[in-house]
């Protein structure tokens, strides 16, 4: 639940920027969220604050209640897939595993179904470089969905790759979130994409970052 959450950057000469101005919505359980609006209005401010990595200016942001802590776990995935280049495709995946303290048996295990899930069976011990950009996110999102999360934050996660294979991948998206189910929180500034996804698009104004809009999509997954 994001709660009045408001965020302005002072600059050293005092100048002021509203990035985001009174933001209220919630994700519910099994719901994605899809954030769209214009570069600049203030999408990656809203994302870095929900996955507590920046504080807001006035507001708060909530999880099941609770005022955020370092309590919730969240998955995140980058628009540039940020894997590690010196670490295989099972290591990487691995990673987030390792951060919370489960075993290698486990982790080894764990990593390999998700790597099977996004269709890298195979590919475990390649290197990012010797991957396309498409598998490379695919990584990035076994990545993120191998710990279990709260929520799933992704921030442009296909706007890096070309028109064809975003096509591609936003079906192969469609069909493994049926799958999960998981809370989501999507930012992108693409609008097809918000709709092809999402159970409701938030449509931010570009300066200052309002909700202008909320629209619910109401065409079953299946036949998206
Ligand atoms: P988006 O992700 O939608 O492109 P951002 O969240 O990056 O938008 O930026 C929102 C607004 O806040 C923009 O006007 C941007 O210039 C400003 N902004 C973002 N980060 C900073 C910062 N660290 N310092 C000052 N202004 C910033
Ligand atoms: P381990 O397998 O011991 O966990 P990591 O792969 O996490 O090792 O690497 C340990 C640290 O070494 C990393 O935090 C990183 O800063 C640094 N490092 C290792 N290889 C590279 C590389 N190719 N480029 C940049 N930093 C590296």
């Amino acid at each position: 639940v994001l709660d009045h959450l408001s965020k302005t950057y002072r600059d050293k000469s005092g100048n002021e920027t509203v990035a985001l101005d009174d933001i209220n919505f919630s994700v519910n359980e099994e719901e994605f969220v899809a954030i769209v609006g214009p570069s600049g209005c203030g999408k990656s401010t809203l994302l870095s604050i929900v996955a507590g990595l920046s504080d807001a200016t006035t507001g708060s942001v909530y999880f099941d209640g609770v005022l955020e802590g370092r309590s919730p776990r969240i998955g995140i995935v980058f628009q540039e897939h940020a894997l590690f280049p010196w670490r295989t495709i099972q290591k990487n995946v691995e990673f987030g595993l390792e951060q919370i303290g489960i075993g290698k048996k486990e982790r080894t295990a764990r990593a390999r179904e998700w790597l099977r899930k996004v269709g890298l069976q195979g590919f475990e011990d390649k290197y990012p470089h010797q991957l396309s950009g498409g598998m490379r996110q695919r990584v990035g999102i076994a990545r993120a969905l191998v710990i279990e999360p709260d929520l799933l934050l992704m921030d442009e996660p296909l706007s890096a790759l070309d028109a064809q294979v975003r096509l591609i991948m936003q079906d192969e998206l469609l069909r493994l979130w049926q799958s999960v189910r998981q809370k989501t929180l999507y930012v992108t500034h693409n609008i097809d994409e918000a709709v092809a996804l999402a159970d409701r698009v938030v449509v931010l104004s570009r300066r200052p970052g309002r909700i202008v809009k909320v629209i619910p999509i109401d065409i079953p997954r299946e036949a998206r």
